[in-house]
């Protein structure tokens, strides 16, 4: 094990707003050494947008910060404090196996939490080793970078170091750490968690450090608090919309893996959905389909519902008028979610105004879709272009019939043809992640350390809406099989 160093000239401009914060909201620590980093990706773009020097990270006085064996100036590692209802139940948390290094202020004068995942035992990692694997780490890597490409708020990834040293899981599995980039890692949990064993000054203090920090223009409103309140069911309203626009699961939508800031984070066992049916689930433990993709608007509107009790003391004295405003807020979350997405919808079928019949002629395809097991990705790729897919859908009188409808829609409307097809080229991704192609990059990489699949799945994910012809192979579905696809938490 070396002596950790003082890193220099990297770019790193690091700032601790959250360390000023009460004592109680965290820990500080250092990273566990590691025995041997070694980089097997990093995000040039990002890193450039956050003002690193990208052949700076690449030397080995970089790479070290991606493990925690060094540390750049200015940075004040710490555990944040947490605690969430997972599947329901109110549980204490924290960072269990990551540490904030700091906030990196960009040249554009932005902040970004810069977090190591898989960093090592923290006062809150419970029965957890700290630790982190290869595979899980790179799988976080890419979908969350496939969700920036599909222009959905998300965290993201950085960089992906292994450590030199096995983890156990079932096997023992090469330990990696993930460089994490959020706008802030507050969640609901960090509000549940000062709510219940904080003061109501330290929920005070939290509300304003979030209000400043996220949403600034808090200054000419009555009630900031309320303010709040609102703002975060906005975010959500419309980062959930934009989840079921692609299809995606998050699969483990606990209050403390729903950010306070609008981004999705906390890639464990999501996936995106392929055959169309909301009763979607792919995460292993989800016996239930608590979190299946139907339910995914349900679920934010409870977690926000947790959130605005925790808010409860601040929104008025009274704690009658509190909860009003409370149950006001939380009840418009519907409205907003389904203007969202209806909106989306519209988007995905070329259509550019409103008419009160457009919810029919959506749900029409989406149950034809559910009824013939269509993928739902490659459906609306295929309207786009207007092909006809050799699937059961396809072929049905039922669809000819709602293609009629569908191109007496777009004849009502003054935009031409041409338009609606770019709206449509704009609006449904060539690509997703989809899982047989995750397994297959991961497989690459983390069985024969052949990173060129993942590096050349990257590339075509970050543009999902070029259609370019490199991208065609990549909508090609998986054979049939009779295993369903399955994820896993934690890994
Ligand atoms: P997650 O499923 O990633 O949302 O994690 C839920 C909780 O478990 C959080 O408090 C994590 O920090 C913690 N956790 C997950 N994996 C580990 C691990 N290997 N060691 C310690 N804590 C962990
Ligand atoms: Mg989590």
């Amino acid at each position: 094990m070396t002596e950790r160093k003082v890193v220099i000239e990297t770019g790193w401009n690091l700032d601790n707003s959250y360390a000023r914060l009460p004592k109680t909201f965290f820990t500080r620590l250092n990273p566990t050494l590691v025995r041997s980093p070694k980089l097997i990706i990093l995000n040039h773009t990002l890193a450039t947008s956050l003002g690193l020097n990208v052949q700076a990270l690449q030397s080995n006085d970089g790479v070290v910060v991606f493990v925690g064996n060094g540390l750049p100036e200015g940075a004040l590692p710490l555990a944040q404090a947490y605690a969430g209802h997972q599947f329901g139940h109110f549980t204490m948390l924290g960072d269990g196996r990551a540490l904030l290094l700091g906030e990196q202020i960009t040249p554009f004068g932005e902040r970004f939490d810069i977090q190591l995942k898989g960093s090592g035992k923290t006062p809150y990692s419970r029965g957890g080793d700290g630790r982190a694997t290869l595979g899980p780490m790179l799988r976080e890597y890419i979908i969350s970078e496939a969700m920036h490409g599909l222009g959905i708020p998300t965290t993201r990834s950085l960089a992906v170091v292994t450590t030199g040293e096995s983890v156990i899981r079932e096997t023992d599995l090469p330990g990696a750490i993930l460089t994490r980039v959020a706008a802030s890692h507050l969640r609901v949990g960090t509000f549940q968690y000062v709510s219940k064993w904080g003061t109501v000054e330290d929920l005070r203090t939290l509300a304003d450090y979030t209000l400043q920090r996220h949403f600034p223009d808090v200054d000419d409103v009555e009630n900031r608090y309320l303010f709040l309140l609102q703002q975060v069911i906005k975010r959500q309203a419309v980062l959930i919309a934009k989840w079921q626009l692609v299809g995606f699961i998050h699969g483990v939508m606990n209050t403390d893996n729903m950010t306070i800031s609008g981004e999705t984070i906390d890639y464990g066992p999501c996936a995106f959905m392929d055959t169309y049916d909301p009763a979607t689930v792919f995460s292993s433990i989800d016996i239930h389909g608590r979190y299946a993709y139907g339910n995914q608007p349900n679920i934010a509107a409870w977690n926000l519902a947790r959130f605005a009790e925790t808010l409860l003391p601040l929104l008025h004295v009274n704690q009658e008028q509190a909860v009003k405003l409370a149950q006001d807020a939380i009840s418009d979350f519907t409205e907003l979610y389904h203007c969202n997405w209806i909106t989306g919808m519209r988007a995905k079928l070329g259509i550019f105004n409103e008419e009160v019949q457009d919810e029919s002629l959506i749900e029409g395809l989406l149950s034809m879709m559910q009824k013939y097991r269509a993928d739902y990705t490659n459906t609306f790729l295929a309207l786009t272009f207007d092909k006809s897919e050799d699937t059961a859908l396809f072929g049905t009188t039922e669809f000819a019939q709602w293609y009629e409808l569908w191109q007496a829609r777009l004849d009502r409307q003054h935009e031409p043809k041409d338009s609606s097809q770019q709206l449509m080229r704009n609006s449904n991704p060539a690509l997703i992640p989809r899982n047989h192609r995750v397994e297959e990059a991961l497989e690459a990489a983390v069985k024969q350390g052949d990173y060129s699949v993942m590096k050349r799945f990257l590339d075509v994910l970050s543009s999902p809406y070029a259609h370019s012809p490199e991208q065609v192979d990549y909508s090609t579905l998986p054979p049939p099989s009779t295993c369903p696809y399955r994820t896993f938490c934690g890994t």
